[in-house]
């Protein structure tokens, strides 16, 4: 692979896999949270700056049979032009191809001149890219002289656009771009070269989304702190009350193997001594605090309480890396966040010490954002399953295309 930061693009014509996969209002068609495309803004400017071309490709949305309007991306043309218009300090016209492959595209690509962009149809409209299928992967190809994938959120998919077409490019014409690069870079800080003390924080509802992820990091952290629903599974098997807490009755035997695994491996885990608990999931329940393993029939934990987010924020400020996945209770509701922003507050004051702390994971992201820590942590991942399934130990089929 080759290196995109020592790459020069001038004269080339770059075909990049990005995900736009934003929110589009179903009435008006404006962009939402437009953070997916904002992403990926320092890599199409480095290489217009540099005098290339680019082609945009993406996914949008879960088109079921063929084309349909709202998930179009001609949706995203007009806030995808100020973007990069701002970020290039000119006007910046973006091209539209409504199909991601035929003469259209090619045509299109092929009249490209340094610094002008086209941005592609949804590649979705075809089941060929889910599919992974070698033949549109190559006509894809044919829309670029070097291919770069920037999508960490689809790189656990080996799709047509995201792995397979990386095999028509030779070693040196493709490459990560590099919000890619950032999100590799610090999983491998995480995974390879975490200074000890390692805490990982996982939460979030079900133990069973989590299993590979703990028995993965269990070889490498030295504390886990496990909040959110996920630990009154954990409380059960261990022969807690949890009144109608959420629980995997079916995991009991998976969380006692786990902490068992623990224990003969050297690594803390840390589960909440105490929770806010309700008599309803609601937000305008009735509340109170409890141990965690004493919960009252009728009652369920909804957050971590007062002494355990006390007890999680003293581990988080002692270690020196900080991987955060899941929530510590349903910070959705305003009764319910106290935890989860206490876990914000002291992975940021971690940061602050020196700490380097990653953030992945669909909801914890959406929580440190929520609360406004995105900026207090080393690094906000933007990539929910692919994230999860790096810590999992899986190999990405978009990372190891590029690579190999
Ligand atoms: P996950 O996608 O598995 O990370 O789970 C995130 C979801 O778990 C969020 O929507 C939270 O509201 C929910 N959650 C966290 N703690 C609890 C809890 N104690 N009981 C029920 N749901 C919870």
């Amino acid at each position: 692979m080759s290196n995109f930061s020592t790459h020069n693009f001038s004269g080339e014509r770059a075909l990049i896999r990005v995900d736009f996969n934003v929110p589009i209002d179903k009435q008006t068609f404006a962009v939402g949270d437009d953070n997916r495309i904002r992403a990926a803004i320092p890599t199409i400017t480095k290489i217009l700056k540099d005098g290339g071309a680019v082609v945009l490709m993406s996914h949008l949305g879960r088109p079921k049979d063929g084309p349909e309007e709202k998930s179009s991306l001609i949706h995203i043309v007009a806030h995808l032009q100020t973007l990069i218009s701002k970020a290039m300090d000119r006007q910046v016209l973006i091209q539209f191809a409504n199909d991601c492959i035929g003469d259209e595209a090619n045509n299109k690509a092929a009249a490209l001149k340094g610094g002008e962009v086209l941005l592609l149809e949804n590649l979705r409209f075809y089941k060929e890219e889910e599919k992974g299928d070698p033949a549109f992967a190559e006509k894809l190809s044919k829309l670029g002289d070097v291919y770069i994938n920037d999508a960490f959120g689809t790189a656990h998919r080996a799709h047509a656009s995201t792995a397979v077409i990386a095999q028509f490019f030779a070693k040196d014409k493709k490459m990560f771009g590099l919000l890619m690069e950032s999100e590799v870079k610090s999983a491998e800080i995480v995974l390879h070269k975490a200074e000890k003390p390692f805490t990982a924080i996982i939460g979030g509802a079900k133990v069973s989304d989590k299993i590979l992820i703990i028995e993965n990091l269990l070889t490498r952290a030295t504390d886990i702190i496990i909040g959110g629903g996920m630990a009154y599974t954990f409380m059960k098997a261990m022969g807690g009350q949890i009144g109608k807490s959420l629980c995997e009755d079916d995991r009991l035997e998976t969380a006692m193997a786990i902490l068992k695994k623990a224990e003969e491996k050297g690594v803390c885990i840390h589960l909440p001594g105490d929770s806010i608990i309700a008599d309803n999931f609601a937000a305008d329940a009735n509340t109170s605090t409890a141990p965690s393993d004493l919960i009252p029939d009728g009652w369920m934990g909804l957050d971590i309480g007062p002494n355990a987010a006390e007890q999680f924020s003293n581990v988080i400020k002692r270690s020196k890396t900080i991987l955060w996945n899941g929530p510590m209770g349903v910070f959705e509701m305003e009764k319910f966040q106290h935890g989860t922003k206490a876990i914000a507050v002291a992975v940021a004051a971690a940061t602050a010490d020196g700490a380097f702390s990653l953030v992945g994971g669909g909801d914890s992201v959406a929580a440190v954002n929520q609360f406004g820590f995105a900026n207090a942590v080393s690094y906000v991942s933007t990539g929910g399953g692919a994230m999860l399934e790096y810590f999992e130990g899986k190999i990405l089929p978009g990372i190891a295309a590029i690579e190999a």
